[in-house]
């Protein structure tokens, strides 16, 4: 097994996670087998708990871990599905260490963070990796270097570099060249992190130097001999068009060969898909418009995988897609402004928890469905969208979920199943489930088969006292497993379609997920 160790240093918000993530796009082009850890030193088991509008999007794998955006990234770069242990906290290790010590595994030593806490990263990490059967293993060290909660995870990262065989260990440093007022590239603020990762015994063996503008040859030459690393090893990490470009970017730069070449590898049978990707991307000719009506809106990495799913699905039709993100509070506020959503060839509502902006999605959704414009609805879009049509084509005024209100008619009802489970870590159904697709549906059409299988995030569902009602009225339930309603469409619309599940975590570039595929195609017209 090589390991790649991604660190990084000067501040959070540098891109480590789409490094890390185009380092390991790079060594597949070579023809590896891939895979990639994400260490989070904070305390919480998993990004389950965590609020979006803080950490970004809680990314859903399809054994229904709740776990950091990055590992989002790792899928999509690398075309791979992972598993809950590929994302390491502090909460973990400490919880796992701490059952031990009461089971009495320690026997009776003093229990501490060495060489127990590191023992068990290490041993964590090197199971992961074996499991996974892949060549490759990078391992992305979540925070800066200097901060405390990274220490232990930093510490068994140098005792694995003493452990493996030079050959088998990288080490790749992410760090920032700012430019000063003159526009000069400067390097303290490189070289100071640098001393801090010495001063904990790990020393790089290549620099990603993240900047505005290609670093100059001489900054290069400067970070090189202050750093200890040779010059080929500075890899200019200049804002990218797309991130998808960043691989390449790091080709150009040699840092695949250089890799390589430090572990000892030789490059096997390419695979395209990267370069067809490419030339599929440089071809966009075309550009449509969508909004995506959500929650404090302004924050697009909260929905970083429907923006990728929708950049995905984008790219196969040729054309870029500008998605506009609405605050749903706006037209709760302002309902005469909904009329601002005419502007657009696509409305979609993503998942939510919570009341907040709710009404304002309804009367998006009401808007996409009596004007005829395409709409996709994920998760608490689907929801959503049954309250609206119960509300309007029913006349059942204050359909609801109970989730979002008390109410006479809870369309969107908690099932009896779900309602025992109380704690807040992991109580939802979480993770890849299957459907079954009613024939000749639009469902149907759009996955080109009769089954699926996508990941969920919810804990509520279409209350089924109501689906004969619902569907007498036009809205039809295409998507099932067992008593649980997976999709609902309208038959005759432009294009309304909506699902229970969230088809936007398996979308990939240059495999986009078949209803973001079908929704911007319908947005093209
Ligand atoms: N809040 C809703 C539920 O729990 C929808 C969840 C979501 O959109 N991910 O069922």
């Amino acid at each position: 097994m090589k390991y790649i160790i991604v660190t990084g240093g000067v501040m959070s918000g540098l891109g480590k996670g789409i490094t890390a993530a185009s380092i390991g796009r790079i060594l597949k082009n070579k023809g590896f087998n891939v895979t990639a850890i994400k260490i989070d030193p904070y305390i919480n088991i998993d990004a389950g708990t965590m609020s979006p509008y803080q950490h970004g999007e809680v990314f859903v794998l399809k054994d229904g871990a709740e776990v950091d955006l990055d590992l989002g990234n790792y899928e999509r770069f690398l075309d791979i599905e992972l598993t809950r242990e590929h994302n390491i906290t502090t909460g973990q290790v400490y919880l796992t260490v701490i059952e031990k010590e009461r089971r009495g595994d320690y026997l009776g030593k003093t229990v501490q963070i060495i060489p127990h806490i590191t023992n068990e990263i290490k041993e964590r990490i090197r199971r992961v990796a074996k499991k996974s059967g892949a060549d490759i293993c990078i391992i992305e060290v979540g925070g800066t270097v200097g901060d405390i909660e990274s220490m232990p995870f930093l510490e068994s990262m140098r005792q694995m570099h003493s452990e493996e065989k030079a050959e088998n260990i990288a080490f790749v440093h992410v760090t920032l060249v700012p430019l000063d007022t003159q526009g000069e590239q400067k390097t303290k603020p490189t070289q100071h992190s640098v001393k801090e990762l010495r001063s904990l015994g790990l020393q790089p063996d290549a620099i990603v130097a993240r900047c505005k503008e290609p670093i100059h040859p001489d900054t290069k030459s400067k970070i090189a001999l202050f750093c200890d690393v040779p010059v080929n090893a500075v890899v200019s990490a200049h804002d990218a068009r797309d991130i998808y470009y960043v691989p390449t970017l790091m080709e150009q730069e040699g840092l695949s060969d250089y890799l390589m070449q430090k572990l000892k590898l030789t490059p096997k049978g390419a695979p395209p898909e990267w370069d067809e990707l490419m030339r599929k991307m440089s071809a966009i000719d075309k550009e449509t418009r969508i909004a995506v009506v959500g929650k404090y809106a302004h924050l697009g990495d909260s929905y970083i995988s429907i923006n990728e799913a929708l950049k995905h699905a984008g790219i196969e039709c040729g054309c870029r897609v500008k998605i506009d993100w609405i605050d749903a509070e706006e037209f709760e506020k302002n309902p005469s402004s909904i009329d601002t959503l005419q502007r657009y060839s696509g409305i979609l509502v993503p998942g939510g928890f919570g009341v907040r902006g709710t009404e304002g999605k309804v009367l998006a959704i009401k808007y996409a469905r009596e004007n005829n414009i395409p709409y996709l609805g994920l998760c608490l879009g689907m929801q959503l969208a049954v309250i609206e049509f119960a509300r309007n084509m029913l006349g059942l005024k204050n359909a609801n979920s109970s989730e979002l209100a008390k109410t006479e008619h809870p369309v969107i009802d908690i099932l009896p199943e779900q309602e025992s489970i109380k704690n807040m870590g992991g109580t939802m159904r979480l993770g890849s489930c299957e459907a079954i697709l009613v024939e000749g549906s639009l469902a149907q059409k759009i996955y080109g088969s009769t089954r699926l299988a996508e990941r969920h995030r919810h804990r509520y569902e279409v209350n089924p006292k109501y689906i004969p009602m619902i569907e007498a009225k036009g809205m039809k339930f295409t998507g099932k497993n067992d008593h649980r309603m997976e999709i609902a469409e309208i038959p005759g619309h432009k294009f309304f379609f909506s699902s229970q599940f969230h088809p936007e975590f398996r979308s990939r570039p240059g495999k986009p997920s078949p209803p973001f595929l079908a929704f911007v195609k319908a947005a093209l017209g």
